[in-house]
């Protein structure tokens, strides 16, 4: 097992995972779960840098729980990769901060991400901790050394960060860190119900993996799809239409969405039964997700147990790491075990 590259990826406690969180990095978690030593980390000091209204971090205890779920419910095995909880990896916060002195301020202004974060949650100015969001990330990743990334798009810019801070170091100090590579999902940014360019937890345009079949066809009946097409007979538009990136993406009968496609181009068929059939396809490929889930809700304390596991094995990793980047620097003046 050791010798096994290394993944590491996350979320935030913000809400429950979705179709988006799903097709940009799950996905790929469960295909890679064998072949790479996996660490799945639930980022609960990155949603601080959006949130910190007391009621709202009330909610972070049974978000944590969710997305946990999530992971467990798409398959992520815990017997064979280490679930960890960032704030019980204290470790990261000290990485970061040797991290912070690696990278400019300008240099985090440049993240397009932040811009797209202020403008779509509508904050003036950024505080200091949301503007180093991608330093404190670096620290998740390097604080195992992973090699790989599996993210979603939008996370994309962030790793430049990463990538660029383990090289500055590994300039300085000496080769410690490892350049991680990043792997995007298959679809790598799915737009939203509501045809914003990113489903979102924190747009309220999201079809989440625990939702019941009467909210999916609810969900689905709402979605947005080509404003130009008032009546069933006008020509549609396929290309960039979220109704048909859905069913490209969760509906694995080709010949039926082909059909679909071909009609509602010609004008031949209503948004009731794209949406119909879509609804469906995404019922039938979530139907597993919710089984597996409820077979997890059962188990009491399953969360914990497996967060609290997994936090100890990342906390000696970090703490193995801090103790490789402090040497490699001449930070430590007394020996310490
Ligand atoms: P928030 O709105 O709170 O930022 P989120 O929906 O963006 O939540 P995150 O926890 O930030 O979810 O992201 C978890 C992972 O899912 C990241 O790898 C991210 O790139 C990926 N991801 C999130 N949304 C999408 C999407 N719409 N399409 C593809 N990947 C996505
Ligand atoms: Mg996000």
């Amino acid at each position: 097992m050791s010798e096994k590259l290394r993944i590491l990826t996350g979320d935030r406690p913000t809400g429950k995972l979705h179709l988006g969180n799903f097709v940009g990095t799950l996905a790929n978690r469960v295909k890679l779960q064998d072949e790479y030593d996996c660490f799945f980390l639930v980022a609960d000091l990155h949603m601080l840098t959006t949130r910190t209204e007391l009621e709202r971090l009330q909610q972070t205890g049974e978000n944590i729980r969710e997305v946990v779920l999530d992971n467990l419910s798409v398959g992520i095995d815990p017997d064979r990769s280490t679930y960890m909880l960032q704030s019980l990896v204290p470790a990261i916060a000290e990485i970061q901060l040797i991290f912070s002195m690696l990278v400019t301020v300008p240099r985090l202004q440049r993240v397009p991400t932040l811009k797209e974060v202020m403008q779509d949650l509508e904050i003036e100015q950024p505080s200091v901790g949301l503007l180093s969001y991608p330093v404190l990330q670096a620290a998740d990743i390097l604080c195992v050394r992973a090699n790989l990334v599996p993210v979603g798009k939008d996370q994309a810019s962030h790793l430049e960060v990463t990538r660029e801070v383990a090289r500055r170091f590994n300039h300085l100090y000496g080769e410690v860190l490892p350049e991680p590579d990043t792997l995007i999902g298959e679809v790598p940014t799915l737009v939203g119900t509501d045809g914003q360019a990113k489903m979102s937890k924190s747009l309220d345009n999201a079809i989440y993996l625990s939702d019941d079949p009467k909210t999916v066809e609810q969900k689905v009946r709402g979605m947005y799809t080509d404003p130009n097409r008032v009546r069933a007979d006008i020509p549609g538009r396929v290309e960039g239409n979220p109704v048909f990136i859905y069913h490209d993406a969760f509906n694995p009968n080709v010949d039926e969405v082909n059909d679909l496609k071909e009609r509602y181009l010609q004008g031949k068929v209503g948004d009731v039964e794209v949406k119909k059939k879509l609804a469906a396809a995404i019922n039938a490929f979530l139907e597993p997700i919710r089984e597996r889930r409820a077979m997890f809700e059962r188990t009491s304390r399953v969360v914990e147990e497996i967060l609290i596991a997994g936090s100890e094995r990342g906390q000696r990793e970090a703490a193995e790491t801090l103790r490789m980047m402090k040497d490699a620097m001449g930070l430590r003046f007394i020996s310490q075990q």
